[in-house]
């Protein structure tokens, strides 16, 4: 197929791959990797595949040689389609109406996947004529619940490892992310107390009165600690206002979402605390000697670290309770002055002649992964946020040639390659 060809076949592609059900859980990707494989050999181009987990296997082409390395990535599977008679057209058909391509996954991200699939086999003649520059296109598996055999594995095994990377994951053709991703911190609250019979609670040690003072406590020092001032980047202001418009928007759309300017700045900004799971006590007549809760903190992006806010929690609750870490990761984010998140700011303003809105998403993306090693990650691919996981998920085609173009102008300046 000549270039012009690609182009115009990236609806037909969305279709397929809609087609080929990938929904997680389970995950499984084994026919849509082989499709991806069979489409890029029909292309002349070989790949690699990667299983990290039975059934999830992930495809990897790479094109050129030496730096820079450019990493294109995109997952493969869905989420459920929930109530299939929700849905104005079958979720699996990829069914094309009125210039919109509707099925599980349009929107996240088998719309973004086909794009980066053309833009790779576009660019890899011209990438590996010019033999400076390695451009690598994988296609994931598992990010819906949580891409550790996926993108994790493949940036720890470096198979993914590079100088900048794009994400295809939906933020609609004037938008792109820059990360700006919560960090997680999640702890257990443990309280220990003294059994003794629940007629004379004075002979014992209430763990569960115990551990109701510790939780009051702990949202006192985490009120504390955010009042201490968590300075976010300034670099990220921009982007925070410009998420702010776009939850905005999305809540007047109906999605329950209900948040102000400055409510959004606070979410963002401060470590949020939820108790959401609490244990403790076996009987009535008992005064019980244990209890525990689960509590999620997020981390806001830049300057404070999940260790930072488990310290001040464990500091400020010993004697009351104990503090055992559950699992951490650490916010991240790409500052909007690198190279690829120039370029496609760039395309963005000149192949579409829009307004280019940096923004941040608080939920994680595979870009955790490929920024904790280092990699300036942008996300950008047709789709938008508010169709991702919703019923009658659909992208429109107009979206997905727009962030085409705008993704080969940012691949083409970044490897220099003349028209
Ligand atoms: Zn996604």
């Amino acid at each position: 197929m000549s270039e012009r060809d690609l182009r115009g076949d990236i609806p037909n592609l969305v279709s397929k791959l809609i087609q080929m059900p990938s929904v997680n859980p389970p995950g499984y990707t084994v026919n849509i990797a082989g499709f991806i494989r069979d489409w890029l050999s029909g292309l002349g181009f070989t790949s690699e595949v990667r299983e990290y987990a039975k059934d999830k296997p992930n495809v990897i082409a790479r094109v050129g040689r030496g730096k820079p390395v450019l990493i294109l990535n995109g997952h493969m599977d869905v989420v459920p389609p929930g109530d299939e008679s929700r849905w104005a057209y079958p979720p699996f058909s990829g069914k094309v109406v009125e210039g919109r391509i509707y099925g599980r996954g349009a929107t996240d991200m088998k719309g973004g996947l086909a794009v980066i699939m053309t833009v790779f086999a576009e660019l890899a003649p011209l990438i590996e004529r010019q033999g400076s520059g390695t451009l690598v296109f994988s296609a994931t598996a598992d990010e819906e619940t949580g891409g550790h055999p996926g993108v994790e594995a493949l940036v720890r095994d470096g198979v993914l490892v590079g100088d900048a990377a794009i994400v295809a994951e939906p933020s609609g053709g004037f938008r792109y992310y820059i990360g700006g991703e919560k960090g997680l911190c999640q702890v257990k609250l443990v309280a220990r107390g003294r059994p003794a019979h629940g007629s004379l609670p004075v002979l014992g040690d209430n763990a569960i009165m115990k551990l109701i003072r510790a939780i009051g406590k702990a949202e006192e020092l985490i009120d504390e600690f955010n009042r201490g001032g968590i300075k976010l980047p300034s670099e990220l202001m921009e982007a925070i206002e410009n998420s702010a418009e776009v939850y905005l928007e999305a809540s007047r759309g109906g999605s329950g979402l209900n948040l102000a300017l400055s409510d959004f700045e606070r979410v963002v900004g401060t470590v949020s605390f939820n108790p959401g799971v609490i244990r403790g006590g076996s009987k009535i007549n008992m005064v019980p000697d244990y209890a525990e809760l689960e509590l999620d903190m997020r981390v806001p992006p830049g300057g404070v670290s999940p260790n930072q806010v488990i310290n001040h929690l464990k500091s400020g609750l010993s004697g009351i309770a104990d503090v055992e870490v559950l699992d951490t990761s650490e916010p991240n984010y790409t500052s909007p002055g690198e190279t690829i998140v120039r370029l496609i700011h760039e395309g963005i303003e000149r192949v579409l002649g829009a307004t280019p809105k940096p923004i941040i998403v608080t939920g994680a993306t595979d870009g955790r992964y490929l920024r904790a090693r280092g990699i300036p990650t942008v996300v950008y691919g047709p789709g938008e946020l508010a169709l991702a996981h919703a019923y009658n998920e659909y992208v429109t085609i107009d979206d997905l040639v727009k962030t085409h173009d705008v993704m080969v102008y940012a691949v083409r300046r970044f490897f220099g390659l003349e028209k």
